[in-house]
Formats: structure tokens, sequence, C-alpha cells
């Protein structure tokens, strides 16, 4: 690991060591079957095996119940945005969509064009430094759906306690899947792009619930369907091999670890730690309100912009890099997914510390 450094971005992200090196070996000669993994039919039995493992894993660790089926999608999260409501809105009903940043913005765009939306909360006018708790809500119960982002990438917020709502809850985990045990049955869709916590870019992980894949208007296209690759089991079409096969090994290494139970206490003792570090100082001021700090995306500012950019030039020399905030709101952002090691946050406190003390 001597050629490593402390990597902080935001997605594509940090990957287990130890899955870059199995897959490295892999993409040559996968199981000593003499083809690389990339290499081979998704209808070989060898890639079989791997998608059906990726997704018992996944199941297995994510306690997937038998009515969801877990499906892997191409396209990116953003596709998403477009597929939710092509499957479960039409022209003369009503979506309702929480707005809590970048990502949900996108998804209320998308939505726009099949049906009506109601934007049942907005954080914009602050910043988008905060989620809604539950008791902040009112949610129609005639909504075909209720849509939200668990985990706001770009401003560093996250839900502590979801929504509750008596339409189907759909939710963009992409950068907070499997970091946190959650009670799938109370959802009705979960989506996530990979390449946050739990692969490379490439895949999209779906998991739906069964009654919801019989709601899609006979006019949308084969490929956006979901039922199309339900009933296949994701293999309609040639899917993202790779990312399915490195999704299953981040899956094995996390269970591993002891599950997801294991990475959410590692999890919350990484953000604590930073989170400490902003508290303790009058230097350094957290972007999110407290209650809706993220776990996963810990974001915050200096006294002013020049001394970001040093910050993260200094950080950047001392092998601690990506931590540049996001071009729309600046600032520093440490991504700290389920694969980011304890010690580089441990690593990233000592050098605030010092930078404090030098610029302070
Ligand atoms: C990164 C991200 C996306 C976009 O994902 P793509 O796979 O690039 O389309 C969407 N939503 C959230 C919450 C994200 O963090």
């Amino acid at each position: 690991m001597a050629d490593r450094i402390y990597n902080f971005s935001a997605g594509p992200a940090t990957l287990p060591y130890e899955v870059l090196t199995q897959a490295a070996k892999d993409i040559v000669n996968f199981n000593n079957t003499g083809i690389g993994l990339i290499e081979m039919s998704h209808r070989s039995k060898e890639f079989m095996a791997v998608a059906e493992e990726a997704e018992s894993l996944v199941r297995e660790l994510f306690s997937v119940p038998d009515n969801y089926k877990v499906l892997f999608l191409q396209g990116g999260a953003s596709t998403q945005f477009a597929m939710v409501p092509m499957n479960l809105l039409s022209k003369g009903r009503t979506a309702t969509y929480l707005n809590t940043g970048v990502w949900s913005k996108k998804a209320i765009k998308e939505a726009g064009l099949f049906g009506n939306v109601n934007v049942a909360y907005t954080s914009e006018e602050s910043g988008f430094d905060h989620v809604p708790a539950p008791s902040d809500l009112t949610l129609p119960a005639d909504s075909e759906y209720t849509y939200f982002v668990s985990n706001n990438t770009i401003f560093g917020t996250q839900y502590h306690e979801f929504p509750v709502s008596d339409a189907p809850l759909v939710c963009d985990m992409s950068s907070d899947i499997m970091s946190r045990k959650i009670d799938v049955s109370s959802f009705g869709i979960i989506f996530a792009g990979a390449q946050k916590n739990i692969g490379p870019a490439g895949a999209t992980l779906v998991i739906i619930r069964d009654d919801l894949l019989s709601k899609t208007p006979d006019t949308v296209p084969t490929m956006f369907k979901y039922s199309t690759h339900a009933d296949k089991g994701s293999m309609f079409n040639t899917p993202p091999c790779f990312a399915v096969y490195t999704i299953g090994l981040v899956m094995k290494w996390l269970k591993n670890l002891g599950g997801v139970d294991a990475i959410e206490k590692l999890n919350r003792e990484k953000a604590a730690l930073l989170y400490q570090t902003i508290d303790d100082s009058q230097f350094y001021k957290g972007h999110a309100r407290t209650a809706s700090r993220s776990f996963m995306n810990v974001t915050f500012n200096l006294p002013d912009p020049d001394l970001e950019t040093k910050f993260i030039q200094e950080a950047t020399s001392r092998e601690l890099n990506g931590l540049k905030g996001h071009r729309s709101v600046g600032g520093v952002r440490a991504s700290i997914y389920n694969a980011f090691p304890r010690e580089g946050v441990e690593t990233l406190v000592e050098f605030m510390k010092e930078f404090e003390k030098n610029n302070g």
C-alpha cells in the first residue's frame, strides 16, 4: 500500500485495497480460466455465478426483503431521475419531492416532464444546510410517490430520520447506500450509483418493491421499464459486468468486516473525529446544521476563500487528496465513505489542527 495516498474524492471514490488488487488479477485471468473477467460472456456460467453472488450479498447485507427486486442497471443515478417518473408518474398525476440540494433539483426537473410535481419542502433559501425532520413535513397520501435524497453529497447533509409517507418512498441513496442499517421495507424504490459506497462507476443499484413493477405505462421503451430488467434478472442485455463483479468483491469485504452494522459504527466514529475538530475550533465552520450533518461528506469553510485555497494546496502536498468542495459551494469537503480508512481521517484532523495554529 506504500504507493497509495488518502483520497477524499466525492465519487468515484476510495475502494478497499484488497478489492483493487483482486480485481487487477481477475481482469487479466479470472479464476484461472485463462480469460479475463471483462472479456467473458455475460451468459457464461462463470459470470452468471459472479452476478448471482453479487445480488445475493447485497440482499443479505442490506436485509432486502423477498418482495423486492435487486437490479444492476446502467446510466448512473442521473438516469433514475427520469426512470422513476417514467415508470410511476403520468400526466395529470402528482409526485411529491423534497428539495435538499443539487441532486434533488435535477430529479425534480425530470419529473416535471412526466406529470405534476409537488415540492413539499425546500432548504434552498438557507444554502441547503439542512434536511427536514419528519415533523416539518406534510406529505399528501394521494401522491404517486414521495421522493428524497438520503445524503446530499455536495452540501454534506443527511437524513437521520426518514420522512414518513403513505405514498411509496423513493430514495436516491447514491452517497450513503450500505453505510448504515435501514429498514428497506419502508421504501418503494431505493437507487444508488455504485461509485461512492459500493463499487466503481458504471452500475446503478436499484431495489424496487414488486408491486411497483406493474405501474409502468405501455408507452415506456423496453430498456426504461423496470419490469424488463426485473423479469430477466438484470440480464435483458449486457449488464455492466466489471462493475457488478466489483460490487460483489466490495460486498465480500464488507461482510468480512462485520456487515452494515460494523461499518456504520466505523463511519460514525470517523465523522465524529472531524465534527469534533470543527466544533472545537473558531477557525473552521461546518456548512451543515448540527442535526443534519452527514457521516459521509463533511463540508466546512475557513475564514476566507484564500485560506481555503491554501488549505487545499497544503493538504494535497501532504497526500491528502480531493478535499476541494464542489464548485457550487466552495470550501472544503472530506468524503469519507465506507472504504475510506480511519487513519486518513486522523491524518486530516492532525493537519487541520496544525494549519489552524499556523494560520488562525
Ligand atoms: C453522485 C450522485 C448522483 C449522480 O450520480 P451519477 O451516477 O453520476 O448519475 C446522484 N445523486 C446523488 C445523491 C449523488 O451523490
